[in-house]
């Protein structure tokens, strides 16, 4: 019988990587992940969780605005980028410090080098010039910001990766995309008082959300003062001086301090050595598994966005952990991507779960649309223009709420709790015998009566 140094090698130490190599640890596996950067991957290291952080940052702004119709007086604020920037990190080295221990005392080996694959039971550590055989290969790599080389001066634009460690905050910003992470970063460096554009190709920012939202924060961001430009791609950029002199394909040439890109994110699987180990990818370079995360090889699986399925955090834990048990406890789980709830911070922020109007009325007959728009209590004081939306969307048929799309304060919080009603199936009679909790924003989701007449 053929032996192995190892059960199960894992690539990546990221949210996936470290939760199925753990699992497997803790099921007797002898494991060891391979790690190039830092334990804890994109969401801990430079993603979900410093992002949230700068989003905390980013409000306060409007908070002291707001404070005065409360009666508070507050000495003209100022903000150091410095200071956030430290504290940020003394943060992500605490989680990263979590992350290193968790793994350390389930018994999973820690190799701080770059791992490729040599063969199908073989990779290859870059750094240490050795080769390492493992009965399983679990391939948990991530994505990688793509940037446009096609564009002149790409070089000069940084991504979301390089925004977490600026020396500087810039004076003006321009930043390209309209997915979650332009959205999401227009907000921040807007809060922190940077003057700031938003670049996107399309009709409307965050395509794939329901149309409503779409507007919605589209018409809230420019309100607080972002410049959206839609339809308009970036040429080229030009260093000019100290700053950079951005051409857009309407012939406009905007001065900028910072272009950032946040054109999405590609597959992590570059230089990977897949092809050695004869594993298939799909055409944007993603792992082609099947629903237990098996690759088109046998003992090679992949979990979160190394396979592009639903490239969310909680996700790739969930992929992690079923390969553990599918593969290391007999006990096979394939995961369920139906029905994720997610947030997007944007400012406002948004929650969603479950199908768009478009999508619903493409898949159903007979579609129900109850929604609400009003501004929230906090709001009528200190006089602030911003719209609170909430959206349901019904089977008119069986009665089953299909959808639920939320901007506004807080609605990450709530679309988790909608989104375990949406998990139980619960119809939309049953929303409306759940008492309201009042005064708050969410009881107009259990008090939405008239189907919207569009
Ligand atoms: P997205 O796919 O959300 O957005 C990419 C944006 O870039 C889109 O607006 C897209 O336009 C545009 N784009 C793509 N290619 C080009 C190009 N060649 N030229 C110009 N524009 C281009 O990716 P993100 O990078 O924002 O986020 C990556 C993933 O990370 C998300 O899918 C999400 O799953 C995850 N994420 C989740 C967060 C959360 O849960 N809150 C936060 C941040 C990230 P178009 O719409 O026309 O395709």
């Amino acid at each position: 019988m053929t032996t192995y140094d190892y059960d199960l090698f894992t690539i990546g130490a990221g949210s996936g990587g470290v939760r199925a190599s753990r699992i497997a640890a803790q099921y007797g596996a002898k494991v060891a992940v391979a790690e190039e950067y830092r334990v804890g991957g994109t969401c801990v290291i430079r993603g979900c969780v410093p992002k949230k952080l700068f989003v905390y940052a980013s409000h306060f702004h409007e908070e002291f605005e707001d404070a005065e119709a409360f009666g508070w007086s507050v000495p003209a604020p100022s903000f150091s980028w410095t200071t956030l920037i430290a504290n940020k990190d003394k943060e992500i080295d605490r989680l990263n410090g979590i992350y290193i221990r968790n793994l350390e005392k389930a018994g999973v080996e820690i190799i701080q080098d770059r791992a490729i694959l040599k063969d199908a039971h073989t990779v290859h550590l870059v750094n240490e010039g050795r080769d390492i055989t493992a009965k399983y290969i679990l391939i948990a790599t991530g994505g990688w910001p793509f940037m446009d080389t096609s564009i002149p001066g790409h070089e000069f634009a940084i991504s979301s990766n390089e925004a977490f460690h600026l020396e500087d905050l810039p004076k003006r910003i321009m930043v390209y995309g309209g997915g979650y992470i332009a959205v999401e970063f227009a907000g921040i460096f807007h809060g922190l008082g940077v003057e700031t554009r938003l670049i996107y190709r399309g009709e409307e920012i965050l395509r794939g959300f329901d149309d409503d939202l779409r507007e919605g924060v589209h018409a809230e961001i420019a309100k607080k003062g972002i410049t959206v430009h839609t339809q308009t791609t970036i040429q080229s950029i030009d260093k000019s001086g100290d700053a950079y002199a951005v051409t857009l394909s309407t012939g406009d040439i905007v001065e900028t301090d910072l272009v950032m890109f946040a054109t999405g994110r590609k597959a992590y699987t570059d230089g990977l050595g897949l092809e050695n180990a004869g594993v298939e990818v799909d055409r944007s370079g993603a792992v082609k598994v099947d629903s237990y995360s098996q690759s088109s090889v046998e003992n090679i699986y992949a979990v979160g966005d190394v396979t592009n399925r639903v490239n969310l955090t909680p996700v790739a834990i969930r992929e992690g952990q079923a390969f553990a048990e599918t593969v290391f406890n007999n006990n096979p789980i394939k995961v369920d991507h139906d029905m994720i709830p997610s947030a997007v911070f944007s400012q406002p922020e948004l929650g969603t779960c479950g199908l768009t109007e478009t999508e619903a009325r493409a898949a159903y007959s007979n579609i129900d649309i109850y929604k609400t728009s009003f501004r929230a209590l906090k709001h009528t004081l200190t006089g602030r223009d911003e719209k609170t939306l909430m959206k349901l969307i019904v089977d008119g048929d069986t009665d089953k709420v299909l959808g639920v799309h939320l901007m506004g304060p807080a609605s990450g919080e709530m679309i988790q709790l909608a989104g375990v009603a949406m998990k139980m199936g619960a119809t939309k009679a049953q929303f409306d015998q759940t008492v309201a909790v009042h005064p708050t924003s969410s009881e107009e989701l259990v008090t939405l009566r008239e189907a919207w007449q569009g």
